[in-house]
């Protein structure tokens, strides 16, 4: 099964091809460096000083697959979020380089296996413990074949995703995979993380995908929409609480244990407040270094407090944030009011008020990027105002855990595998109600 993911957007695409190829359309052969620029008379190919006019789209395949490498110069990983940065990366399979709405897209055509062990190896370290990568492998390939299947029927029915309503009180939306058209999956977090060949042949991580193939979760015989997040902080979200209305009887909330939760459900402004200035005893509770390490690539490292964190802005700062993150003058940030919460605390509806203009937004993504350079770790937080006498001095957040939550929560799932869970018993965790199918 292949599958087609998009990797970069850019007015000029850069790239390698490693070995020979062939062109869909064009004759002769393809080695070495080339770039495709974007003008207002069509796209320029060049290679060895030579241009020339080409019509998009272009596909570039290997002669020899198993030789073959295609190398993209200066992809953007972690796109907004806070460890942003550029790479050169390695791909094997197909280059397909397409325009859309203004700019060149660059799409990776490879086996969908092919794409998992690389997917996985992106996602964190491959000394991770074999059952925990299992259990991932499953996820991700539950996932994926569930929203190829999700976009043909939106096809078939020739309706478009709804993801937005906005009006003067509220603006509410998420972010799923609207958006694509041309490709299956993009590369970044917004889809799944996906980096290339260049961390792919660490032998586990082959191994837990090989152990596993075909696998995928399954709920009334309909492949799982499996999600997973960083760290759920000790409770895991529903999948409606933070994308569209729709209830999955396998996203539902779990406590990150094999206890009993024993504490208040954190839906109201109290029992959150008693929730995030808990410290739970739930796996992803962890300081292990080691785990931690083994979870989370080099970048991802620079974040160390995510199960409990706290962020502090003053009244200028921001009011300023949020009015440029919305791109709504607010004028000054009087108030911050969490509205609705899901079972995790996860705040779904948060009510903005500023002295020129109130709004009520949502859903978890739309609040943590209003409220933050890049991305609050979570919308788990309470808001602590602090006053310097009668004066309003600013906005202490205290939040849990990192992502929206939803389905397998990373860490959690790494300390368990460490503890010697078998990934059945990490699936069966994280995702109750489904039994595991062999599709092929
Ligand atoms: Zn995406
Ligand atoms: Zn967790």
């Amino acid at each position: 099964m292949l599958i087609s993911v998009g990797i970069l957007f850019a007015p000029t695409i850069r790239f390698h091809l490693h070995g020979v190829f062939k062109e869909k359309n064009l004759s002769g052969y393809f080695s070495g460096e080339y770039s495709i620029v974007q003008k207002p008379d069509g796209a320029i190919l060049t290679h060895d000083q030579e241009s020339k006019h080409v019509s998009l789209p272009l596909e570039f395949i290997p002669k020899k697959e198993e030789t073959a490498k295609i190398e993209l110069t200066d992809v953007t990983i972690g796109i907004n979020f806070h460890w942003e940065r550029k790479e050169n990366q390695f791909f094997r399979g197909n280059l397909k380089i397409i325009e859309e709405d203004n700019h060149l897209t660059a799409i990776n055509i490879l086996d969908i296996e092919d794409y998992l062990i690389s997917v996985i190896s992106s996602e964190m370290k491959a000394t991770s413990s074999l059952e925990f990568l299992k259990a991932h492998a499953v996820i991700s390939r539950s996932w994926l074949m569930a929203q190829c299947e999700k976009s043909k029927t939106l096809k078939k029915e020739g309706r478009n995703y709804q993801s937005f309503h906005q009006n003067e009180q509220e603006y509410i939306g998420w972010y799923d995979r609207e958006d694509h058209r041309n490709f299956d999956v993009c590369a970044d977090d917004h889809c799944q993380r996906y980096q290339g060949i260049h961390k792919a042949n660490t032998p586990t991580v082959a191994q837990a995908v090989a152990s596993t193939q075909g696998e995928v979760l399954c709920h009334n015989h309909q492949i799982c929409d499996a999600r997973f997040s960083k760290c759920c902080g000790g409770l895991s979200e529903k999948f409606e609480n933070v994308w569209e209305p729709v209830s999955h009887p396998y996203l539902q909330v779990i406590y990150d244990a094999d206890t009993a939760f024993s504490q208040r459900c954190p839906y109201s402004e109290e029992t959150a407040e008693e929730w995030i200035n808990s410290t739970p005893d739930v796996f992803c509770n962890t300081t292990d270094r080691k785990i931690l390490s083994e979870v989370m690539n080099d970048y991802d490292q620079e974040t160390h407090h995510f199960f409990r964190w706290e962020v502090y802005y003053n009244q200028t700062e921001i009011s300023e944030l949020i009015c440029r993150k919305l791109n709504i003058d607010f004028g000054d940030i009087t108030d911050l009011i969490p509205l609705e919460r899901g079972e995790s605390g996860r705040i779904i509806r948060l009510k903005v008020i500023g002295t020129r203009r109130t709004l009520v937004i949502g859903k978890e993504l739309i609040i943590r990027k209003a409220l933050s350079e890049s991305h609050l770790y979570s919308s788990a937080f309470i808001v602590q105002k602090e006053f310097n006498g009668n004066v309003l001095k600013g906005f202490r957040l205290k939040g849990a855990g990192w992502g929206h939550g939803v389905g397998l929560c990373q860490i959690g799932a790494a300390v368990m595998g460490a503890r010697g869970y078998t990934y059945r018993e990490i699936l069966n965790h994280y995702f109750p109600n489904t039994v595991l199918e062999k599709k092929y």
